[in-house]
């Protein structure tokens, strides 16, 4: 069959459809049917579109671009330390691109696997490339990790990678847009943090009684922060030299390291609170993640978030969240 000859329904029956595991009935009538949780647990949804030129660039395989679109959804779930069950995917594309098609679903359903999700739904259109996936988690009544939870005198931490850090994805962008040049193996390195993140469910999970607050980095570290800070009531200071960051972004200027990694966006890491005498369980929830955690700064009463170098001496430089209306990005 070429390309141009399998339709709408083809499309979905030959990549998106696998028989249903947990759901009573997946992809292929007008809805899904999903057993309610059971007594003392809650629903957890969450939505992400990523849109192409905004999101991601044209220039991603098709099998990275699928992990990323599921695991950007997966990394709201691990912020509030959700349980991922299921999934919908909203798909625009220009034209049935085969290709393309069995690159993406390759990557999305190889994560999904990993994280024994599946996909049980959703919407498939022509129009600009355009990927929505929605997913559903399950947490125990009173568990979830919110944004509110965090108190003055308790500790900030982020997750990032075993010898890695924060900003790279920030730093693969400015790559892309030709501001860096950076070696072919470190250029990859940043490459792939910048489209395969990985979603920090783990983590989310072993959190749960011991985390004040979470959030997943998205946005930008300091945004991301300000989010927490708003909802909770409270201020920060945070050591920017506290930030961890890989080889490859500490070996270029200080500034730049700043930049992405207070200001960078599409971490998909986990920042979160947790009260000071909780630090040998946050220790033992990472080690228990496979995942790396570093403390980087202090709730404190006095609203405002301070952000401070190694000296304790306040950053000249201000960074701000990204905005997509905002933005000149
Ligand atoms: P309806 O017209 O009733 O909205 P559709 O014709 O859009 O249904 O979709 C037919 C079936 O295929 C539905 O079960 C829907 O959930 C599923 N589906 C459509 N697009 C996708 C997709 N991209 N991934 C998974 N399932 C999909
Ligand atoms: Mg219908």
């Amino acid at each position: 069959m070429t390309a141009t000859q399998l339709g709408e329904f083809g499309m979905i029956a030959r990549y998106f459809t696998r028989a249903p595991k947990r759901a009573a009935l997946g992809v292929g009538d007008d809805c899904a049917l999903l057993a309610p949780l059971p007594a003392g647990q809650q629903l957890a949804v969450s939505s992400d579109m990523l849109v192409e030129g905004r999101h991601f660039l044209s220039t991603v395989a098709p099998d990275r671009l699928g992990h990323k679109a599921l695991a950007v959804n997966l990394s709201d779930l691990a912020a509030c330390g959700a349980e991922p069950l299921a999934f919908t995917l909203a798909l625009a594309m220009p034209r049935v691109d085969e290709v393309f098609l069995e690159g993406f679903s390759r990557g999305l359903f190889a994560l999904a696997d990993a994280q024994g999700i599946e996909l049980v739904g959703g919407d498939t259109t022509a129009g600009p490339l355009n990927i929505c996936i929605t997913v559903f988690g399950a947490v125990t009544v009173g568990q979830a990790l919110l944004r509110s939870g965090a108190r003055a005198g308790d500790a900030l931490w982020v997750s990032h990678p075993v010898g890695g850090g924060l900003g790279d994805a920030r730093l693969a962008l400015e790559v892309f847009r030709g501001r860096v040049s950076l070696p072919g193996e470190a250029c990859e390195a940043v490459r792939l943090r910048m489209e395969c993140p990985t979603p920090r469910i783990a983590l989310g999970l072993a959190l749960r009684g011991v985390a004040s607050s979470a959030i997943d980095l998205s946005d930008g570290l300091v945004g991301d922060l300000g989010h927490v800070l708003e909802r909770s009531g409270f201020g920060a200071t945070i050591d920017a030299d506290a930030l961890p960051t890989s080889a490859v972004l500490a070996s270029l200027p200080r500034a730049l390291q700043y930049e992405c990694g207070l200001a960078g966006g599409d971490d998909y890491e986990l920042l979160f609170s947790a009260p000071p005498g909780a630090a040998p369980a946050v220790l033992v929830a990472a080690r228990h993640a496979d995942v790396a955690v570093t403390r980087i700064g202090t709730v404190e009463a006095a609203a405002g978030l301070r952000i401070v170098d190694a000296r304790g001496a306040p950053l000249q430089q201000r960074y701000a969240a990204f905005d997509h209306f905002r933005s000149d990005a």
